[in-house]
This record gives structure tokens, sequence and C-alpha cells, in this order.
């Protein structure tokens, strides 16, 4: 078999296993109701927002819809931030985060530091549904997908792969590891030339019921320390819902959502009455106020990272804001998906 038929048999293999595992643990649609649906996700969301509104208009439950939603980012080898593609650990291993909370029963299930599982947030959904705990890590996050039959698959792409050893060929004087001449490499690897990017998939969805439901799904931060858990997986840190009140998550550096709760800093703000917006800029403000560390500040005492919010009401408001400007984020508000632009505490732009 040649080199494409071989990938092309292994993307309809990998294609068909995650839809598969995202579905595991879905409930059954159920007729729609008369409220105006919307989801929001993060700026690599476009397709998230797209799926999950068509499984909503089709009765999907709303969390299921977006789990369903962001399967699409899990499984795609281009979006280096999640799933399926995601850049490793410092050892080259991809270990992948993921939390779900469902509004309607206030249930939540997460893992952490899962290997070799394309879908994490479909597994979270198990964690749920499947087991009294909320939470489950490396080794026992992994026996307990293949006890629900989920096939596993290697995540580390040829393209992570190549930008994490370039990372490793020119990380630290005292290295044994030589690079290539710059000329040699692809533009891959030559577009992560010197970042430690963040990134991760964000979806909050309300349905046609006032339901809510939402995900967040990431293969961390970059080349970490094998073991290291960020936010995504944490309910309060890297996600949050009230049914009652609204849904919200983060992207960005998860350390500092560990340390302030963010995303139930904002569902909190929204049930003190707070607008979409200022409650993701009073959760922006708060980590500003908690961040001491000297390593951690610019110049100005300002955060020199980025942290980036996305919220929706239970009424259908909704908003997007981050420390620093140019961030987006996927909205779909029933009608269209577009990416919008969000609000930001400062007009610069995210530092380097
Ligand atoms: N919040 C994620 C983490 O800290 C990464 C990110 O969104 O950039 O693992």
């Amino acid at each position: 078999m040649s080199d494409s038929v071989n990938r092309r048999h292994f993307l309809s293999v990998s294609a068909a296993a995650s839809l598969g595992a995202s579905v595991l643990g879905a409930a059954a649609p159920v007729p729609v109701g008369s409220k105006r649906p919307i989801v929001v996700a993060s700026g690599n969301g476009l397709q998230t927002v797209e799926k999950a509104m068509e499984r909503i208009k089709a009765g999907a439950d709303p969390l299921d819809a977006a789990i369903e939603g962001v399967a699409i980012v899990e499984a795609d080898p281009e979006d280096h931030t999640v799933g399926y593609g995601g850049i490793p650990n410092e050892e080259g291993v991809v270990e992948l985060d993921a939390a779900v909370m469902h509004g309607p029963t206030h249930g939540g299930g997460s893992v952490a530091s899962l290997r070799n599982i394309m879908h994490p947030a479909a597994v979270a959904r198990l964690v749920m549904k499947r087991t009294d705990h909320c939470l489950l890590v490396g080794e026992g996050a992994l026996k307990f997908a293949r006890a629900h039959g989920i096939p596993e698959t290697n995540l580390l792409t040829d393209e992570a792969r190549e930008i994490w050893l370039h990372w490793k060929e020119t990380n630290g004087k005292e290295s044994d590891w030589i690079a290539p001449p710059n000329s040699e490499l692809s533009p891959a690897v030559r577009k992560f030339f010197g970042i430690r990017e963040h990134g991760t998939l964000h979806c909050s969805a309300l349905d046609t019921h006032g339901n809510l439901g939402c995900v967040t799904t990431t293969s961390g931060l970059f080349y970490k320390i094998p073991g290291r858990v960020g936010d995504s997986p944490i309910m309060g840190a890297g996600l949050f819902l009230d049914n009652e009140v609204g849904s919200a998550g983060s992207t960005g550096r998860g350390e500092a959502n560990l340390l302030n709760l963010s995303s139930h800093t904002i569902v909190e703000g929204l049930r003190r009455g707070l607008a979409p917006k200022d409650a993701l800029l009073e959760a922006c403000k708060r980590i500003v106020a908690t961040n001491r560390n000297p390593r951690l500040r610019d110049a100005k005492q300002r955060p020199n990272f980025q942290v980036k919010f996305y919220c929706v009401a239970k009424d259908g408001r909704y908003a997007g804001a981050s420390l620093w400007a140019g961030a987006q984020m996927a909205v779909h508000d029933g009608d269209s998906a577009r990416l919008v632009d969000c609000a930001s505490l400062y007009d610069d732009p995210e530092p380097n």
C-alpha cells in the first residue's frame, strides 16, 4: 500500500473509531423546545459549534451535542492543542485532559493525563454516567476507557513529533541533541519556533429547553512535565455551569485558573446579575490581582501570559473575554456559525 492509501485507510478507521467513542454514553434525542439555542466555543471551535447546533436542533442533549462538536477537533491531526495530533509532553507522549458538566443533573466527569484515547471528552462523560466519581487520572483512566471498549490510538502524529523533536534539540545548552539547519525543517516545525503555545477547546451549549452542557478538552501545555494537569479537567477552573445561571469555560494558562477557580467565579458573577462580558472581565481582574509571582509579570506588573474566557447565560446572552487583545470565539446563534472578537482587559496583543 502507498503512504497516501495507508493514511486514508488509517483516517477512515480512526474516523469510525472516533465516532463510536464520541457517541458512547449519549442520551436518546428528545422533542425540541421553543427557546433559542446558543453554542459558544473557543476560536478553534467553528466546526464544533456547527456540529453542536445541528445536534441540538435534532433534539440532542446539550452536553452530548457539545461532545459531538468537540470530537471533530479531537480527531483533527491539524489542531495541535487537542486530541489526536496534540503536542506531546517533554518525553514525546501525548497526554490529554478533559471534563464535562451537564446542567439538568448537575453531573460532571473528567479525565486527566489520559494516553492513547482520541476522545477524552467522551470518556469524561462515561466517568460522569458510569462511575460514582468525578475524576479519573492516568493509567486508571485508560483502564476505565478500555473497560468500555474504547479503541486505543497512537495520538502522536509525525508533525507533532517533529515539532516536539525540534524543541528537544534546541532546549538547553548542555543537551547532546543537535537540530538540523533551519532550511531542512518543515514549515510546520518553523511555525512553532520558540513558542510553547497553549491551546484547548471549550464549548458551552444552551439547548431549546434552556438546558446547559459544557466541555473542555485539551492536550495541555506543550512539552509539559509528564503528569502535569492543567485547569481543563478541573470543574470550577477550566469549566463550570449551573443550569439555573449559565455556563463558562476557559483556555490559556491553566495554572492561573486553578489558582482562582475562574470558571466558577464567572458563573457566580452571572448569578449576582453581572452581564456576561463583565463576569468574564471580573475573572480576568481576579487573575491580575492574585498574580504575585514576579516570574509571571511583565515590566508593568501585568500577567505575562494569556487566559481567555467564554460564557453563555441561561437567558442566551453570551460573551468572550481575555486578558490580552486579539482573541476570538466561535458562536452559533441558531442561524449561523461565525468567529467574533472577544473583549479584553488590556488593549495590547498577547505577549510572546
Ligand atoms: N488551559 C490549558 C492547560 O493549562 C492549556 C491552554 O488552554 O492553553 O492545560
